[in-house]
């Protein structure tokens, strides 16, 4: 009878000690999950500020550590899910973005990340960069990338007379590549004519000096780029006309420019400083001025409607 009772008091305390390990082993788990949880940046980004729900955007958005140490070290901010999701958010720009949208109200989202992106948020020449030279048929030279004064451009070579004003010179690829396209404009009726192309770091010294000891320095920084700013310093860049239509007021509205601007890019030749993209360019439309950079990029920046400032920002600086 006793040996049978003291069998009952063991099971039971058995059953006592399991009960007990799985309570505890219960509370454990949601212990240590909730510990867990505590470590991520989607229960940091909560308590940051974020709701939920936002949080949850950056997590999926966001891959690096460094991501959001930067997101938790900078004031919360909704305005930052706005700005994932432009097409060409670089995340280093991150705080510039922010300060930038700050004090332009009125600016797009894109248009914010479009500004930032080729440094339009830094005044003109107070912003230089030696451009990469490097980058061959796509260095990039405007009001911020400068080229040095020794630059000089690969295989150089002279324009024939049968294209262009005599005294012309653009590399060997472009020049190439600008016969294909003279043959296929002439095939459609327009005989184009290249009246200016290479000019070296003197010469264009000496153009902006011209104008600005007749039009001061504030009004030749509009017509006329500072030596090391000028892209046709490249050697990659024309000034391209139609030949009996070579004036700067109307050649945009000329049908040789619609032809260029249709098919310009299946030859490598992008139109440099379009319409209403002064704010992104430095510069006001210029239909003739036209610089290679190879059929494909070309090709993508016509499908995507971009300006080559904001192609090299996304696609080489920030992909390097
Ligand atoms: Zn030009």
């Amino acid at each position: 009878m006793a040996k049978r009772k003291l069998k009952k008091k063991v099971y039971s305390i058995g059953i006592f000690i399991l009960i007990l390990l799985l309570v505890g082993g219960y509370f454990g788990m949601k212990y240590y999950q909730e510990y867990k949880y505590k470590q991520t940046y989607e229960y940091k980004l909560t308590e940051h500020g974020y709701t939920l729900e936002e949080a949850k955007k950056l997590v999926d958005f966001y891959k690096e550590d460094t991501d959001f140490e930067n997101l938790l070290t900078i004031e919360k901010n909704s305005y930052i899910l706005e700005l994932i999701q432009e097409k060409y958010y670089i995340n280093k720009n991150l705080s510039r973005y922010l300060d930038y949208a700050n004090k332009n109200k009125d600016k797009s989202v894109k248009d914010v990340v479009a500004v930032v992106n080729v440094n339009c948020d830094y005044k003109y020449y107070e912003h230089d960069i030696p451009t990469d030279t490097s980058l061959g048929i796509l260095i990039n030279v405007n009001k911020y990338y400068t080229l040095p004064e020794d630059f000089e451009p690969i295989e150089i070579e002279d324009i024939s007379i049968r294209y262009s004003y005599d005294g012309n010179r653009i590399s060997k690829e472009a020049n190439d590549a600008y016969v294909s396209m003279w043959n296929a404009a002439n095939e459609a009726g327009f005989t184009l004519i290249v009246n200016s192309s290479y000019r070296d770091y003197q010469e264009q010294e000496d153009v902006y000096s011209s104008k600005k000891a007749s039009l001061g320095q504030k009004e030749a920084d509009k017509v006329a780029a500072r030596p090391g700013h000028s892209e046709h310093q490249t050697g990659l860049s024309i000034d391209v006309f139609e030949k009996g239509n070579q004036s700067t007021a109307t050649f945009k509205d000329s049908p040789a420019y619609t032809w260029l601007k249709e098919n310009a890019y299946q030859y490598g030749f992008i139109e440099r400083y379009p319409e209403d993209k002064e704010y992104l360019t430095g510069y006001s439309a210029e239909a003739w001025h036209w610089r290679y950079v190879g059929e494909e990029v070309a090709r993508r920046m016509h499908n995507e409607g971009i300006t080559f400032d904001e192609y090299y920002a996304y696609y080489i600086e920030n992909q390097a």
